[in-house]
């Protein structure tokens, strides 16, 4: 990426500053295909590294539109934007309109839900419902964790759902009304080091039917490398899973135990009661099927940060403890890491004004 982007984009700090930043249309297509081509151009449809600038020529009569390019492959010749083949393909609204939103989203502290950022844009809030999950769909990382991970389940949701034909409240049958919790299974990859500078991790969470032992293995093996320190509870499930990883700690919080120097979940649980909040606090109900798209804006938003350094405390009972401090990345900082994983996962508008997911996998980045 050219130093000047960043330039442009460590300058923004403001609503003001970004709204400036983010006025020039030709200007903000520029900006864009920096952040999704950081290494130069390259086609959407074959990979090919060389194409060429037809915007402006007439083709069949037509000016061809701003920002179309042509691969200069023989076999491909695919003609291309820099939307093309990302949440934005063929979008019908300004590119300073969709970086406005992005930028906003980030500037939040746990986002914001379709309601708000469709006020604050002037869009329809379908609109802006589908911008939220395009940024959503890009924030999906899909390397694998390493390093020391933490694993941890929690339950999601769990206010009971009024049954047609249930006693009111408190009376009758209790404990017996149908609950809509989700299990979840999240992991975190706690970061390198305590020094200031140093990235978070990266923070996984998948709904896990049952919370079986072969649906969290499966989901385990496809997001953490084998040579991988794991930690967790001394739930079942896990200990049997630990098995296949090259370490295995667990604290037992059956016995009281919640740390025992570095073994503990310190990290997962900081990062389970951040998606319980999100979720109960602005996004308020989340489909089981669109779940993982949430859970990945919260990862991100998680590993968006980096240690500034550490402050000793004192706990209740008199221990002290190493409290890491962090701030996070600037918002316009942000968007590179969003952008860069842009091309291949796509998503479409259904008929029903909601969207389906093409791809949800990114081709370069
Ligand atoms: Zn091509």
């Amino acid at each position: 990426m050219t130093q000047s982007i960043l330039d442009v984009l460590a300058n923004i700090r403001t609503v003001d500053e970004m709204v400036a930043a983010f006025r020039d249309e030709r200007r903000c297509r520029r900006l864009l295909e920096s952040m999704v081509w950081p290494d130069g151009r390259i086609c959407p449809s074959c990979g090919y590294r060389h194409s060429i600038a037809i915007a402006g020529r007439s083709t069949n009569k037509r000016r061809a539109r701003p920002g179309l390019y042509q691969c200069s492959s023989g076999e491909c010749r695919f003609q291309f934007t820099v939307t093309t083949h990302t949440p934005l393909h063929s979008t019908k609204l300004p590119l300073r309109v969709w970086l406005r939103a992005m930028w906003l989203l980030l500037q939040s502290d746990k986002g914001m839900s379709s309601v708000r950022l469709a006020e604050t844009l002037g869009v329809s809030q379908p609109t802006a419902w589908r911008m939220g999950h395009a940024l959503r769909l890009m924030v999906a990382r899909e390397h694998m964790l390493d390093g020391t991970v933490e694993i941890d389940h929690f339950y999601l949701g769990g206010r009971a759902r009024k049954e047609k034909d249930a006693p009111p409240p408190g009376r009758g049958r209790k404990g017996q009304v149908k609950t809509e919790k989700m299990p979840v299974l999240a992991m975190v990859q706690r970061p390198a080091g305590r020094s200031p500078g140093t990235a978070a991790g990266d923070a996984r969470a998948t709904i896990v039917t049952g919370l079986s032992l072969r649906a969290a293995e499966r989901v385990i093996e496809t997001q953490v490398g084998s040579d991988t320190h794991l930690m967790s509870d001394e739930a079942k499930a896990f200990i049997a899973i630990g098995e296949s990883f090259a370490g295995h700690e667990t604290v037992k919080h059956a016995s009281g135990e919640y740390a025992r120097g570095s073994v503990h979940v310190n990290s997962t649980e900081g990062f389970n009661s951040r998606v319980r909040r999100t979720i109960a606090g602005v996004f308020h109900h989340i489909s089981p099927q669109h779940a993982d798209l949430y859970f990945h804006e919260i990862g991100f938003r998680w590993a968006q940060r980096v240690v500034t350094g550490s402050v000793v405390r004192k706990t209740r009972h008199g221990r002290e403890m190493v409290r890491t401090l962090w701030s996070r990345v600037p918002p316009a900082l942000q968007l590179p890491n969003v952008f860069r994983a842009a091309t291949g996962r796509q998503m479409r508008r259904s008929p029903d004004g909601g969207i389906i997911l093409k791809s949800t996998v990114a081709v370069f980045g």
